[in-house]
């Protein structure tokens, strides 16, 4: 018998598995992980970016883990000696209409009392002479950092405190009962004081699987991102992101200097066939049907029409794609656009078609699931896990 196990090798199962590892010495910690190593889906198909907290409504848990979370991640990884950049993220602001939601962004770092820079043209200019603005937003505390390198040393971090990761082993029934958990894998039958599952795009199945039924469902979005050749891996000096307009749910397709020195363009975000859908043609008819089952779903779409017509639309003519980034880089060519992986966001939609913005857990007496952990939850890991050990606590101390 475990005393927990976890299901998910992302960097949110293996953030949690660690922190109940420091709070509970000597418990039996198992997590359990259906790809054949760490950090394969959202948090190894990232933008790698270590947020500093800007968007985020106060006192929202985003706005809090990640604020909380850019300091833990940068400490983790000099404890662990895993390369991170603090290169600092630039705002831009391309005319007067996103000069004036500038503003209000400006009172949100405020609000968040995240330190900014406000900078004007010429300002611009000179810290980035090839990104063209009226204005930008300097955030000098984002980082970049390879989040599938933290998993790996996560892993490590579990197994030497006496913990056990089990790749190639999918959770595919659970049972709760009074004094435990079931959890059957396909070739074996464990039992659990008590679960926690970190499992991204399959976290409703998740919930289905505790007998519960989810207010949401997760609707997968996939961002899709563009090399840009060796000759221009110093073409900006920070992080580079459009003012996001209020109306959309995601960043905007920014210009990403990666931890191995490269730049990558991008993400969008279109709607996916497939949970795991990381190719255009990526579709499943069984679960395409479980999403339009959705009453979410649809109201979702009707609201969203145009702007998600408009991410197809771009996602499948590159030149339109290339219009995004030339707002604020010109000089960039479509040669310019080399292929780079996709990866696909589990978001998870209300009934009422509202695109879950918070972090969300559901909980029963045995099993916590964490449900929507959309950007920022790479970098919000280590607070969030402090955070579900802490929504156990009182259970756990009974043990
Ligand atoms: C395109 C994109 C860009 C992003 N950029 C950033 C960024 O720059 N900074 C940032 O902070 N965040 C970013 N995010 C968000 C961030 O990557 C995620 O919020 C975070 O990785 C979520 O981690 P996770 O552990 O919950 O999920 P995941 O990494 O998806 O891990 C879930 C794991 O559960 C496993 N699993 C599922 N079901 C089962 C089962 N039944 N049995 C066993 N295992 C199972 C899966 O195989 C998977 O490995 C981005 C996300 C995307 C997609």
């Amino acid at each position: 018998m475990h005393d927990f196990i976890l299901i998910g090798g992302g960097i949110l199962g293996l953030a949690t598995a660690l922190e109940l590892q420091q709070r509970f010495p000597g418990k039996r910690v198992l997590v359990l992980e259906k790809e054949s190593g760490p950090a394969q889906h959202q948090t190894g198909h990232n933008s790698g970016v270590i947020h500093a907290g800007v968007y985020y409504k106060p006192g929202s848990l985003k706005a809090r883990f990640c604020k909380a979370g850019n300091v833990a991640t940068k400490a983790f990884c000099r404890e662990h000696g895993i390369p991170f950049d603090e290169c600092g993220k630039l705002l831009v602001a391309t005319n007067a209409q996103e000069l004036e939601r500038m503003q209000a962004l400006i009172g949100r770092c405020a609000e968040n009392q995240l330190p900014i820079e406000v900078l004007d043209a010429d300002q611009l200019k000179s810290r980035e002479p090839n990104i063209t603005g009226v204005g930008a937003i300097f955030v000098p505390s984002t980082g970049i950092v390879s989040y599938s390198r933290i998993c790996e040393k996560m892993v490590e971090l579990v197994e030497k405190a006496g913990g056990e990761v089990r790749f190639n082993t999918e959770v595919k029934r659970i049972e709760e009962r009074e004094a435990d958990l079931q959890v059957e894998t396909e070739t074996e039958l464990l039992s659990a004081g008590h679960l926690i599952a970190c499992a991204g795009l399959w976290s409703d199945r998740i919930v289905k699987m505790l007998g519960q039924t989810p207010d949401f469902r997760i609707v997968p979005f996939r961002g899709e991102y563009f090399l840009l050749p060796p000759e221009h891996d110093r073409i900006v000096n920070h992080l580079i992101y459009p003012i996001p307009d209020p109306e959309l749910p995601f960043l905007g397709v920014h210009l990403t200097r990666m931890i191995d020195g490269t730049v990558t363009v991008g993400p969008n975000a279109v709607l996916a066939f497939k949970r795991e859908g990381y190719r255009k043609r990526d579709i499943s008819l069984s679960e395409l049907a479980g999403m339009l089952s959705w009453p979410g779903l649809l109201k979702m779409l009707a609201r969203n029409l145009g702007p998600g017509l408009n991410e197809m639309k771009n996602s499948l003519c590159r030149s339109g794609y290339l219009q995004l980034v030339r707002k604020y880089c010109p000089q960039l060519k479509l040669t310019d656009l080399k292929p780079y992986p996709a990866g696909v966001r589990a978001q998870a939609v209300a009934r009422d078609g509202s695109l879950v913005d918070d972090f969300l857990f559901v909980k029963t007496d045995r099993a916590l699931v964490v449900c929507n952990a959309p950007s920022p939850a790479a970098t919000s890991a280590i607070p969030i896990a402090a955070h579900i050990v802490d929504q156990l606590s009182a259970k756990l101390n009974e043990l």
